[in-house]
């Protein structure tokens, strides 16, 4: 059996362990098991490097991978699910900033004993204009999210005349180097990427950046697959290809379900049009507050309630206790169910992950679409942590940043009940008029202590 055939065959091995990993990753029952074959695919293709590729420096290696270990293993157990889209966009930079390394360094070596070839050189120059690009504007998108900077977005006007003189530059050095093949040239464009990817991310507010991550990480691929295409390495090819799809595609997906386009969220800014300012309500109107007792009484003589999750819930952490309530309301007879909007939390399937951690059933989970036309006919609507997600300013106010998000319809409910400790608004910083609606009590307090609240006085009811 020829080596090239054994590579052959562990690269097929793997990138079916990629392919299957993304295919359990598309559902939240078969989500474990996805994670684990991808994982399993890594490690299959990490010991082809090791023993079938022909590689020599294994203490620089066994170095790399210890380096990483040490860091990623502890940062990844250790991160609250909250702060999971920064911690992504972490993992994600370093991915596009290893892969421009490892096409830049390609290029000295092969430039030095005059091997390069048209084909090499181009994938050399994807990689690293979009590696670098990924890097940077990933470490900014860190930086907005963990609150190491303003999450506002930075867009002066004369931002893009800077922007277009640096993609002028970044042509023109694109043409410099596929004439002259410089290694000093190419460590400049390296190095214009950089500042491109952090101009690149200003401009986005803060509600949009985990769409710009997802981005991001659809960038990273696509300079994971130029660099295998430096490297002749068909796994990597294959792996960032299916990156970059996936990345893509999901960042469609969240695009639209927050009724946004990708090129408003890029450059909505400079229009003067973005979502998530910080402004702190100013509102002063008053409001209907109850009490846990009273609100008791409400759900357990109701024949239909349906809790709303949003960001808050996780925050509180208080996905166990809302089982725990729902639980005991099913077994007063009470048909309840979960409401899931596609962008409650801070990360796509957020609140499926959040309550199949509680193991709340599956078939209590219901889609925006599907259950927004039972409203109509729902006693009691909870809404534990959410805002934007039903805020009707989505619906009504073009001026407002949501404006065309899909919301889930809570006020065509007969009750509904507000679980938040302020008025302070959601991500998108902006007012809820459903805070205001007669039909809406507010009991505030941190979402798990208001549960554990209303489970007492639901059992006293
Ligand atoms: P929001 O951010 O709109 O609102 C969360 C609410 O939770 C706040 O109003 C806050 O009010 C309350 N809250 C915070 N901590 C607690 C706590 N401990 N107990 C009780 N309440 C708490 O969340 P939604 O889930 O409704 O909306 C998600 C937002 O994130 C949308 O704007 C969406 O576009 C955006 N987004 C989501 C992405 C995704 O993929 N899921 C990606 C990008 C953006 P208070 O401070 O008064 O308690």
């Amino acid at each position: 059996m020829s080596k090239a055939f054994v590579i052959a065959v562990i690269d097929l091995i793997a990138a079916v362990c990629f392919i299957l990993a993304l295919r359990g990753l598309s559902g939240p029952k078969t989500a474990r098991l996805g994670n684990q074959i991808g994982a399993g695919g890594m490690v299959v293709a990490v010991l082809a490097a090791f023993f079938v590729s022909g590689a020599t420096n294994f203490p620089l290696m066994i170095g790399s991978i210890a380096v990483g270990t040490v860091l990623g293993v502890p940062a990844a157990r250790r991160v609250p699910m909250t702060a999971m889209p920064q911690m992504v966009a972490l993992f994600n930079g370093v991915g596009g900033g290893a892969a421009a390394l490892v096409s830049i360094e390609e290029f000295r070596s092969r430039a030095a004993v005059d091997s390069l070839t048209f084909g090499v050189t181009l994938a050399v120059l994807l990689s690293a204009i979009i590696g670098c690009v990924s890097f940077a504007g990933s470490g900014i998108t860190f930086a907005k999210l963990q609150e190491l900077m303003s999450g506002r977005p930075f867009a002066p006007p004369w931002l893009r005349y800077v922007f277009g003189g640096l993609v002028a530059v970044l042509l023109v050095l694109v043409v410099v180097i596929l004439a002259t093949e410089s290694v000093a040239a190419l460590i400049v464009l390296a190095l214009l990427a950089l500042v491109f990817g952090v101009l690149f991310v200003l401009p986005v507010g803060g509600a949009d950046v985990p769409i710009v991550i997802s981005l991001l990480n659809a960038f990273t691929g696509l300079a994971v697959a130029a660099s295998g295409a430096v490297l002749s390495n068909v796994l990597l090819i294959v792996a960032g290809t299916l990156v970059g799809a996936s990345g893509t595609l999901l960042t469609q997906m969240m695009g639209r379900a927050m009724g946004r386009s990708i090129p408003s969220i890029l450059f909505g800014a400079f229009k003067g049009s973005t979502a998530g300012s910080t402004e702190i309500s100013k509102d002063v109107r008053p409001v209907k507050s109850g009490n846990a007792e009273d609100i008791a009484i409400m759900l357990a003589y109701s024949q239909k309630v349906t809790i709303v999750p949003g960001y808050g819930l996780a925050v509180a952490q208080g996905q166990h206790t809302v089982r725990e309530l729902a639980d005991l309301l099913a077994s007063k007879g009470v048909d309840v169910s979960f409401a899931i909007h596609p962008v409650a939390g801070r990360m796509p399937g957020h609140m499926n992950v959040l309550l199949a951690e509680a193991n709340v059933p599956y078939e209590k989970l219901r889609e925006m679409d599907d259950i927004n036309p039972e409203f109509p006919r729902t006693d009691v609507v909870l809404v534990i942590g959410a805002n934007d997600v039903v805020n009707p300013a989505a619906k009504t106010d073009p001026g407002s940043p949501i404006y065309g998000m899909p919301i889930l319809n809570v006020d065509e409910a007969k009750n509904i009940i507000f679980m938040k400790r302020s008025m302070r608004p959601g991500f998108a910083g902006i007012d809820n008029e459903l805070l205001y609606n007669p039909k809406t009590t507010m009991l505030f307090g941190d979402a798990k202590d208001s549960l554990t609240k209303l489970i007492s006085a639901v059992k006293a009811a």
